[in-house]
């Protein structure tokens, strides 16, 4: 089937427990969530493997280990130089407890088993120490060291690493060829406005404020993608986020409804224009009431598949987005290859 007949949905998820949330709560402001991931990521799977949902899982190195000894074996040499070494997860492993059992909260090779049994589901890097690109103090060879290592441990878990969601969404264009050096061939970008861009400092409130309030009204447009401009050029391919999808807020529960229009409505274009859209979230975030987001997830699911039987859009991880996108570049150079060399055969006869 040719790209171009049919809209893709794209669903990313960036697992990491406390890995990514280490300098922002202490376990125990944020252990319902983390506690909780670890039953997100069975039931999200159990519910994609039902309805046929491929998805591309962003994980961090650290999780692949089971226990400190072999975690502590793997350490770099060199560790990320951040300015505020606070950021640093090598600066927090030695307060962490000695393998799985004793320490949910980071360590993931269960969960990591479980993905991997799981049909039509990616495994991707959140890097390997949750490494923040735009920090400052950290340079080039830091992330290099990083990917590196995420990229030898995935595999010796038998996983080939090809895809990279950037830890906060910080994304250095210089790191770009260091991905691609490195067999990384696509990334998931942010959404095209001044109140997704990332800077590597925090946020305003008033910037904060205006994203929330952009997921209930349209204040920054649909983001959704035209699949052709997604490979433009033969770097490596941006897969750009169209929202970060929000767990049901009991707070805000009046507002939920609005939350779905708004993405249904998107969806449904992208469905209809023949683009891409392309949701993501953290099973932590899922993690405090995963009853009410999982319905959430649900209905999210079913305008989908009315979309699917409606106007044939397809759900598709990021790998799968990649390649497509690829074999129809690549077949469409060989058709201008081929009627370039008709018209200059046909010349040639003439002459
Ligand atoms: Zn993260």
């Amino acid at each position: 089937m040719n790209l171009k007949e049919t809209g893709k949905f794209v669903i990313s998820l960036d697992l990491e427990l406390n890995w990514g949330v280490f300098d922002v709560f202490t376990i125990q402001q944020y252990r319902n969530n983390l506690l909780g991931a670890r039953e997100v990521v069975p039931e999200l799977l159990k519910k994609f493997n039902q309805d046929n949902i491929h998805a591309t899982w962003g994980i961090v190195g650290f999780l692949f280990f089971s226990n400190k000894d072999d975690l502590l074996k793997e350490v770099p040499d060199k560790v990320p130089s951040y300015d505020d070494m606070t950021l640093s997860a090598y600066q927090h492993i030695q307060q962490i407890g000695e393998n799985e059992i004793e320490d949910p909260f980071h360590y993931g090779s269960q969960l990591i088993h479980l993905i991997k049994q799981f049909p039509n589901q990616e495994i991707a890097t959140h890097t390997f120490s949750h490494y923040y690109c735009l920090a400052k103090g950290q340079c080039a060879d830091n992330f290099e060291t990083d990917l590196s290592k995420a990229i030898t441990v995935a595999k010796k878990h038998h996983l080939s690493i090809q895809t990279i969601i950037f830890p906060r969404n910080q994304i250095n264009q210089n790191y770009l060829t260091i991905c691609k050096k490195h067999g990384v061939t696509r990334y998931r970008g942010c959404e095209n406005h001044w109140l997704y861009k990332i800077t590597g400092k925090q946020d305003n409130p008033i910037k904060r404020l205006m994203r929330l309030l952009d997921s209930y009204m349209n204040l920054s447009g649909q983001h959704i993608y035209d699949l052709d401009e997604l490979i433009q050029k033969d770097d490596v391919i941006n897969i750009p986020s169209s929202r970060f999808l929000r767990p049901y807020s009991k707070r805000l529960r009046g507002l939920e409804p609005l939350k779905l229009r708004r993405i249904k409505i998107a969806m449904e274009k992208a469905a209809k224009e023949r683009k891409l859209y392309h949701l993501w979230w953290h099973p932590h975030n899922f993690g405090a009431d995963l009853e009410e987001s999982m319905k959430m997830l649900d209905k999210i699911i079913t305008h989908y598949q009315m979309l699917n039987d409606r106007y044939g859009m397809e759900s598709v991880h990021m790998g799968e987005l990649a390649n497509t996108l690829l074999n129809d570049s690549s077949k469409k150079k060989d058709e201008d290859f081929r009627e370039n060399r008709g018209v200059s055969h046909a010349i040639y006869q003439k002459a």
